[in-house]
């Protein structure tokens, strides 16, 4: 059993790494737009923000530090309160040549843990994502393997941030809790369930109750649902007791046929749905205390 939470936290995915310019013109891609959509996020109701870079020239993504930098600080500089949470989820696909499936073809982003993780290491956000999944992602397969995600939730613990782990399919959680067991994560986590991904957890009210009832008593959730199941899981994950999460990451609709023309507006329609249910939206500095984040203070997490 999980009670309804008195404050739901909505997390807004700004961009991501899947969402093409081709798909929607309202996508942010330099840094300033990634920063400006965070900070219109915030005033709409979003309590933390997920940030993916991308290259400005061409959109594509990006795992520059330089990039992540100008937008961590381009939204300090403004809101010192709001919850930070950045990727590190590029540098994980493979592409199996077709000649030879054991050469890498076009579309391998693979690299080494250490890489994936650099850019935490040197801003310290308040919560870095941890991706525990290994599968075929549409054309692709992801590859994260026991080894390599203990080395990057080892990088993560240094650097002061909190990993936020996130589960595609429910072997990810067994992986968390071997995680859990061996101490490679602290209890109480913070995890992420993820529907709607090709070929990852197949989104439904049956789904997201299965998952949630797989993770620890003490677990923090958050529902994400990706593509029409937005926000259908803002509602499903509100009534299951735990958190939400919308944004132009998951979604270029805000309605059957219609672009969301901004991350803020994707947050105003998922905090009318958590209002309308009767629930009540934490601000930041609520979410700083419910995710234990409120007493530490770096130059990249200052609170006012
Ligand atoms: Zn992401």
């Amino acid at each position: 059993m999980r009670a309804i939470l008195p404050k739901t936290i909505i997390t807004c995915a700004v961009t991501g790494n899947l969402t093409t310019i081709e798909q929607t013109p309202y996508l942010p891609v330099t840094p300033e737009q990634i920063a400006d959509a965070c900070l219109g996020a915030a005033e709409s109701g979003a309590a933390v923000v997920h940030i993916h870079v991308r290259d400005p020239k061409t959109a594509k993504p990006s795992m520059q530090l330089e990039y992540y930098r100008d937008v961590i600080e381009r939204i300090r500089a403004k809101n010192t309160q709001l919850v930070l949470n950045v990727t590190t989820g590029p540098g994980g696909r493979f592409v199996p040549s077709i000649e030879d499936p054991r050469v890498a073809g076009p579309g391998t982003t693979l690299i080494a843990p250490e890489k994936r993780v650099e850019h935490i290491t040197a801003l310290k956000p308040d919560i870095a994502t941890l991706d525990l999944n290994t599968m075929n992602s549409g054309k692709e397969v992801v590859i994260n393997t026991p080894r390599n995600v203990r080395i990057m939730a080892e990088i993560i613990r240094a650097a002061g941030s909190r990993p936020e782990i996130e589960l595609f399919d429910s072997g990810d959680i067994a992986m968390m809790q071997d995680m859990l067991k061996d101490g490679a994560l602290e209890s109480p986590v913070l995890c992420s369930i993820v529907m709607g991904v090709k070929y990852g957890f197949q989104p439904s009210p049956e789904t997201l109750l299965y998952a949630r009832n797989l993770l620890p008593a003490n677990a923090t959730f958050t529902s994400i649902g990706i593509g029409r199941f937005a926000f259908p899981a803002v509602a499903q994950s509100y009534l299951a007791g735990g958190h939400v999460r919308v944004g132009l990451e998951d979604s270029v609709m805000i309605d059957k046929g219609k672009l969301a023309p901004s991350n803020a507006a994707m947050v105003e329609k998922a905090r009318r749905i958590l209002e309308d249910l009767g629930g009540q939206v934490a601000t930041a500095l609520e979410a700083r205390d419910i995710l234990g984040l409120s007493t530490r203070a770096t130059a990249n997490r200052r609170i006012a």
